[in-house]
């Protein structure tokens, strides 16, 4: 008999119970009891869910309040310093590792966070250092394994590997420069035997291992380490099933073999290529395979024709006692189910599969595997649905497939030298040394949410809406004249989120209503899902940008969102490469930024935050993906003439590895993530002989925190030493919109008075 796994389940519940749950107990509106009860309801709700849909292998131990590597540290001890002696209960300390805390007399910033591998998902950094002492402050997965227990659920508990949680965290500021996590390993493992002799004890028949680092080119430096740890767990241990996702194993497979792990679980959605080679490395020893074959990172329905080819393939290889069929990671990344969604029409519904329906295809397939006589009515049903999907996938835009086929070389190259360009937008812009601009969004208020609200429920027209939109953009404008800004922005107060904005205006999107996807902690996201080609009926953002220009004589900067940040945080298709996807939305944005200059706007900003998470984990890929990834930046903006100025925005600032392609995007100035960072940063771009004008944010925007004026002359003074007068531009490190207006004028005008100052003494 086949069985079948899920690897996690989504936990912010159908609802988003736990995120509300988690925000009302920081208001004070629920106490910590109320909130474990949610929280436990909400387990309780995946577990019975996921058990109806016929599932062998369900998780536990993978819920979160927050983020499960927060509990992981959290539950090893790995609580920095900052964050003890506080007086705070243990589930506020947690909280306030997660964000931050800042009452009663206590002042403490969130810890790091880091995109989970190249998902939009991010995690809490764990900082180890070499005072950490790890102690084992609860066994979470025993509790949860425990309380499914009780439900009467056999669960297969999921535990985050040594490996991998040492090779995610980070030194302790301070720690030695030689000091690297991996070096507590040694200490870290009696911890891990504890909580593996617990699950044992406690009856646990299988432990779900996630080491996904052994998908990343770094891992092939750890197989001492690999190999010790896991000698030592495997002999106390329940059966144990290592997890990898995201990437190919490529030669670790041989380093698992040697393991004698119970069971290896491969991500064969993203990378069915990897199962061959998977298969001649682990036939001769006794290790069962987990077979990702249902995507946990998209939302399409499974295709299970093609699964069952692969799965018989493993079948006939190790036999069908050594095969499970599981989903390809985590169903963190997609939304809880498609049944509450009433956005979409039936045909539409039928395409998809969110977390529900997916624990449902992975039981589908393994029942078809184990006896397809009596399960031949989900295989045909589920033909008939993808059969309905490439019919419809056969509605290709023409005109856009033409155009994608016939962009030229020239295409993606402004007409002119950065040099000779930054020439005539000095006599175009008019702005002085140093100028100062915002990088797009101004504070998105109350009153702002409720009159893009009423226009959606029909309570306004669309002229009062208009109209008060206006009235936001003038306000904006008359304050950055007020306060001395240079190159000024409309504020944004039209867009609730910068990709869902674009993807709304064009065709080949379609959006949920329910469709919520946790991002960190309590905030959600709801990606827009590309269904087919993508092209723009009509100016996107022209009105608002003239009309703004309209306003003052400063020059205004347009606005957009870059094609592969746009791509990068929706559901892509999966029928056409991302490549493609990508190419049709930099035509069409390429042609908003012309309507945009043909409109009178000379400054135009492409933000592309998404370039660098979309990064290929294996760096083999990375090239190819940097190449089409750049070219749609270029496609976007290279149409302009050279008295237009291009921006971009990039809410990071970790270039060292790809920065020959971030000179290759030639825009005339980026602004940059800088504040948080050292100068090194800087540095980097000088070695490099970066040419282009650059913003190094001179504030974290991220935070209230008002910066002083003197503090703004200093960053600016050590950016001096580093970048030529000519290049740099003075901008916080990201948009406002998260921002109140008393923070930000109060740090605005400390940026207009440190630029100034710039002015005069250099
Ligand atoms: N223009 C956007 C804004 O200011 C940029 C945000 C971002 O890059 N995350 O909100
Ligand atoms: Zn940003």
């Amino acid at each position: 008999m086949v069985v079948s796994s899920v690897l996690g389940f989504p936990r912010i519940g159908a609802n988003r119970e736990v995120k509300k749950a988690v925000e009302a107990y920081w208001a004070s509106k629920i106490t910590a009891e109320d909130l474990n009860k949610v929280a436990a309801t909400v387990r309780k709700a995946s577990w019975t869910s996921v058990q109806a849909k016929g599932v062998a292998f369900i998780p536990s131990g993978d819920f979160s309040l927050y983020d499960h590597v927060l509990d992981h540290s959290v539950q090893f001890n790995v609580i920095p310093k900052r964050y003890q002696g506080l007086s705070l209960s243990p589930l506020d300390v947690y909280f306030a590792m997660g964000r931050g805390r800042q009452s009663d007399g206590v002042d403490v910033p969130a810890s790091e966070m880091k995109k989970w591998f190249d998902s939009n998902y991010h995690f809490v950094v764990p900082e180890f250092s070499e005072e950490t002492e790890f102690k084992l402050n609860f066994n979470k997965a025993l509790e949860e394994y425990k309380e499914a227990k009780a439900l009467g659920i056999e669960t297969r508990p999921v535990i985050l590997g040594p490996i991998s949680f040492l090779t995610l965290g980070k030194a302790a500021k301070g720690s030695p420069l030689e000091f690297k996590p991996i070096s507590l390993l040694h200490k870290l493992l009696p911890l891990y035997k504890t909580v593996l002799t617990e699950l044992k004890n406690a009856g646990a028949e299988w432990v779900q291992i996630d080491e996904p680092v052994l998908v990343l080119d770094s891992s092939a430096y750890l197989d001492k380490e690999f190999s010790s740890a896991y000698a030592e767990l495997i002999p106390i241990a329940s059966k144990i099933i290592l997890a990898t996702y995201f990437a190919r194993l490529n030669s670790n497979v041989h380093l698992i073999a040697k393991l004698s792990v119970a069971g290896l679980h491969i991500d064969l959605a993203r990378e069915p290529d990897q199962l061959d080679s998977v298969l001649s490395a682990i036939k001769p020893t006794a290790i069962a395979l987990s077979l990702g074959l249902v995507s946990g990172r998209n939302i399409w329905k499974n295709d299970f024709v093609s699964s069952l080819t692969l799965a018989s393939k493993a079948i006939e290889a190790l036999g069908v006692e050594r095969v499970v069929v599981a989903t390809s990671c985590s169903l963190l990344h997609t939304p809880v189910s498609l049944e509450v969604e009433d956005k979409l029409t039936d045909e539409q519904k039928d395409w998809f599969s969110f977390a529900l329906e997916k624990a449902g295809e992975v039981s589908s397939i393994a029942a078809i595997l184990t006896d397809a006589a009596n399960s031949s009515v989900a295989l045909e049903a589920n033909k008939v649905s993808i059969g309905k999907r490439r019919e419809f996938e056969q509605n290709f835009n023409d005109a856009v497939r033409n155009r994608v086929a016939s962009i030229t070389p020239e295409m993606l190259e402004r007409m002119s030298s950065f040099t000779v360009r930054k020439d005539l937008q000095g006599k175009e812009l008019k702005l002085p040394k140093f100028p100062t601009t915002t990088l797009g969004s101004y504070p998105q208020t109350k009153d702002i949410r409720q009159a893009r609200a009423k226009l959606g429920s029909g309570e306004s027209t669309e002229k009062q809406y208009e109209d008060f939109m206006k009235k936001e953009i003038e306000n904006v404008i008359r304050f950055q004249e007020r306060i001395g800004l240079d190159l000024l922005v409309h504020g944004e107060p039209e867009r609730n989120d910068m990709v869902q904005y674009f993807g709304e205006k064009l065709e080949g999107f379609l959006f949920t209503r329910n469709g919520w996807v946790q991002s960190y902690g309590t905030r959600c996201v709801r990606p827009p899902i590309i269904v087919s080609d993508i092209s723009r009926p009509g100016p996107i953002t022209v009105p608002w940008s003239s009309y703004a220009q309209s306003l003052t004589k400063s020059p205004v900067k347009g606005m957009l969102t870059g094609p592969v940040t746009i791509l990068n945080w929706s559901f892509p298709r999966t029928d056409v490469s991302r490549e493609l996807q990508s190419k049709q939305l930099a035509l069409a944005l390429r042609d908003e930024a012309m309507d945009l200059e043909k409109a009178g706007i000379s400054a135009i900003q492409v933000d592309e935050p998404a370039i660098r998470e979309g990064l290929p984990l294996r760096r083999a890929e990375w090239d190819a993906y940097l190449k089409w990834a750049v070219d749609s930046f270029k496609l976007t903006t290279a149409g302009l003439s050279d008295r237009t100025q291009v921006h971009s925005h990039f809410c990071y600032s970790d270039f060292d590895d790809i920065f020959p392609s971030v000179q290759r995007l030639d825009a005339d100035v980026i602004s940059i993530e800088a504040s948080k960072a050292d100068m090194k940063l800087l540095s980097t771009f000088r070695e490099y002989g970066y040419s282009n004008q650059i913003g190094p944010g001179v504030y974290d925007i991220h935070s209230p925190r008002v910066p002083g004026a003197q503090e703004i002359k200093d960053r600016l003074k050590a950016m001096l030493e580093i970048i030529p007068d000519s290049l740099l531009v003075v901008n916080p490190d990201c948009g406002l919109k998260t921002r109140g207006w008393k923070e930000t004028e109060a740090s605005l005008v400390n940026l207009v008075e440190g630029a100034r100052w710039a002015r005069q003494n250099y």
